[in-house]
């Protein structure tokens, strides 16, 4: 008999075995909050499918994900519709991975699903630091009256982290208050990834979870997204900022979250956010 390769659908390269493996791929497929357009609950199978058409090997780093080991856990089965035993299984789940002593790579969801993922890193390295790439501020106490949404995500992380230690970038969008209140309880950089060395520096060997909303990019490049907002950073420039910070930091968690592949049409987004979790899988390795 002529042995057939089992059917499966990981990321590409990303079918090592768990326990061979330093690095977990997950997703969190929960878009429940999202103000404006849901859809980013299907971000994770559409990034697997698509990965088949970009290759495993980076020309940016000269490095293959065929040469180092990562576990692809797929799609966590979460409570639709509710946020708080759905954010509770991303803490459990995480908190596994890193009990594992391996790294947390989780692709959203929407914003909201990285609340779950800090709650766990946090009990691990209470010393955390959080740097967001985004759009908006996401800092509002509550939204409509919930405090658990994708626009009140890092002001909850702050919560549990305290002031100092949330850096942000790439921010053109929020309310007044939102900018008032960050001078205050968060280094946020407008528009773009200027301050970014001198948050490097400042963060030396602290432990670092990098969470990267996509809608930092410009919807010239990035359309399929629930909130697109213009004047954002390219490719490029995204890639540098990530580069410089798995280079010199001690990145421990990462996500990508608010891919809404029901809004890209083009299919443009979801192979911009293959080729960036490509980078990044390498980048930590
Ligand atoms: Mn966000
Ligand atoms: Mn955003």
């Amino acid at each position: 008999m002529v042995k057939m390769p089992k059917n499966i659908h990981t990321f590409i390269g990303c079918d090592s075995e768990h326990s061979k493996s330093a690095t977990v791929l997950f997703s969190a497929p929960f878009d429940s909050t999202t103000s404006y357009r849901p859809g980013a609950r299907f971000a994770g199978t559409a990034i697997r499918n698509e990965s088949y058409s970009i290759e495993t090997y980076s020309p940016y780093q000269d490095k293959d994900l065929l040469d180092i080991n990562v576990f692809d856990g797929g799609d966590l089965e979460l409570s639709f519709g509710d946020p708080v035993p759905s954010l509770k299984m991303i803490e459990q789940y995480v908190t596994n991975i890193l009990n594992d002593g391996k790294k947390s790579v989780m692709i959203g969801g929407e914003h909201l699903v990285t609340l779950g993922a800090v709650r766990a890193v946090v009990k691990k390295h209470p010393d955390l630091c959080l740097i967001q790439f985004d759009a908006h501020t996401d800092l509002r106490e509550d939204y409509l009256g919930s405090e658990l949404s994708h626009a009140t995500v890092i002001r909850r992380c702050h919560d549990i982290l305290g002031d100092g230690r949330i850096s942000q970038f790439g921010i053109r969008s929020g309310e007044k208050a939102e900018f008032e209140w960050a001078k205050q309880h968060t280094f946020l950089n407008k528009f773009n990834f200027d301050g970014l060395d001198g948050i490097i520096e400042k963060t030396g060997n602290s432990p670092v979870y990098l969470t990267i909303d996509l809608d930092v990019l410009d919807p010239s490049c990035f359309p399929g997204t629930g909130t697109p907002e213009a004047g954002g950073v390219s490719f490029l420039e995204l890639l540098d900022a990530v580069t410089k910070i798995a280079a010199k930091l001690n990145v421990v968690a990462v996500d990508i979250n608010e891919l809404s592949p029901p809004y890209d049409q083009s299919g443009a987004s979801t192979s911009l956010a293959c080729k960036i979790l490509r980078e990044i899988l390498l980048l930590i390795n």
